[in-house]
C-alpha cells in the first residue's frame, strides 16, 4: 500500500496531485516538505518539523 503524502502546509493529501512537489528540508535535509501545486501558486509557508525553518522565502 503506498504511503499518503500530505501537504505540509495544510495536511492536504497530494496523492493525485500532479502539481505537487515533495523536497527535503533546505536547512536541515531530515524532513521532507511537501507542497501541493496550488500551495506553490499561492507561495504558501511551510515549516520544517525538524528544526523549524520556514519557506519558500
Ligand atoms: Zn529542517
Amino acid at each position: 500500500m503506498a504511503k499518503m503524502k500530505q501537504s505540509t502546509a495544510t495536511k492536504t493529501s497530494v496523492t493525485n496531485d500532479a502539481g505537487s512537489a515533495s523536497f527535503l528540508c533546505p536547512n536541515c535535509g531530515k524532513t521532507e516538505i511537501v507542497r501541493t501545486k496550488n500551495e506553490r501558486e499561492n507561495v504558501v509557508k511551510y515549516v520544517c518539523e525538524a528544526c523549524g525553518f520556514t519557506g519558500p522565502n
